[in-house]
């Protein structure tokens, strides 16, 4: 295949992967990722290595990894850059292993490639990436990320160097806090962990210690609330007690108004709050005693 059936054949990767993530703000399968065709041919996008090359691509066409494993060291730990930039590991220690060649070319092409990083096992956060600088020394890409759909209005990575340090410096709490909404989500099962409300669109992570407290963006830290019972639950009007019991606070139990407050929040006082069966994923104790106290001197 020539290299403008090459170039097409990559836009309309990202176009796809583009509109399966509703623009990089919903996580896509790896089996989505797996189906994508383009001229009648069959290019998955992901594959068993994650520097990832289809068969009728010259070049890799993306770049992934694992969903973290509670308690386990990923095999390549992949870190932000102060900027924003995000570190790749290399395949292995050989920095003349193909799959690294194949990405070092990529770079030197000035190919974009998908990042897609691991959320949860077969679900992934989707960004448009470039590698940006190679260094053998520590076996380590560069990566400039930006979202896909930057990617079809043209040259996204030709900013000025002050918009670049602007935006590269959100990247990483952009990322962490997607990927921190699709974890918590997915391991409270699409649910309110107050009133089981089961609409994803309705549903926020809440954090149990809050991120300007130094809360970490783990699921442990993270409740799935629908936006109503994640707002009172900031406003600490709903509390969550170390053993899980809801309490609402006195003033608003003794309010009289609509069925909002009494079926959306009165009722839930003395509820057990709902979570994920896998202890792992279950909200920290220490966490939940900290936010506790915050609650009961407010
Ligand atoms: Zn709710």
């Amino acid at each position: 295949m020539d290299s403008a059936w090459q170039s097409a054949a990559r836009l309309a990767a990202f176009e796809y992967v583009s509109k399966r993530s509703n623009a990089g703000e919903l996580p896509v399968s790896w089996d989505e990722l797996k189906s994508f065709h383009f001229d009648g041919l069959h290019i998955p996008l992901i594959g068993a290595r994650g520097i990832w090359k289809p068969q009728v691509l010259d070049l890799p066409i993306s770049i992934a990894t694992k969903a973290p494993v509670v308690g386990v060291e990923p095999p390549y730990p992949d870190e932000v850059t102060p900027d924003g930039r995000l570190l790749y590991r290399y395949e292995g220690t050989d920095p003349n292993l193909w799959t690294n060649v194949r990405l070092r070319k990529a770079m030197n092409d000035g190919l974009p490639v998908l990042y897609l990083r691991g959320v949860v096992a077969g679900l992934y956060h989707t960004e448009a990436g470039l590698i940006v600088e190679d260094d053998p020394s520590s076996l380590t890409f560069t990566l400039l990320t930006s979202p896909l759909e930057a990617i079809e209005s043209g040259l996204p990575w030709e900013m000025s160097e002050a918009s670049r340090r602007y935006y590269t410096r959100t990247v990483k709490q952009r990322v962490d806090q997607q990927a921190f909404r699709h974890a918590v989500l997915h391991a409270y099962r699409t649910r309110c962990a107050v009133c089981s409300l089961r609409h994803g669109e309705l549903l926020d992570a809440a954090h149990i210690i809050p991120f300007s407290d130094g809360g970490e963006t783990t699921v442990p830290n993270g409740l799935s609330m629908c936006k109503i019972h994640h707002a009172a639950f900031d406003a600490n009007i709903l509390g969550v007690r170390p053993d899980l019991e809801l309490e609402v606070r006195e003033d608003i139990l003794e309010e009289v108004d609509g069925p909002m407050l009494r079926h959306g929040l009165q009722e839930m006082h003395g509820r057990t709050l709902i979570t994920p069966s896998k202890p792992d994923l279950r909200p920290a104790i220490e966490a939940l005693e900290y936010r506790y106290e915050r609650f009961v001197d407010a």
